[in-house]
């Protein structure tokens, strides 16, 4: 079994350029039946994931 853990001391590093991702920006995305907010990475712009929400969201 897998648990979680809240980190909130060490920054996650981008698995693209493996720089220390400080703030992730996002783009709006518009569908017909909504939005999606894409997530990149401020430092070489590899997509990190889409999300419903604001938040970041990896993996999704
Ligand atoms: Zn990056």
């Amino acid at each position: 079994m897998i648990t979680t853990e809240k980190k909130e001391d060490i920054t996650p590093i981008c698995p693209h350029c493996k720089k220390e991702l400080n703030k992730i920006f996002f783009q709006e995305l518009k569908y017909d039946w909504g939005k999606r907010y894409l997530h990149f990475c401020p430092e070489c712009r590899a997509c990190l994931g889409v999300s419903h929400r604001k938040g970041p969201m990896f993996g999704m």
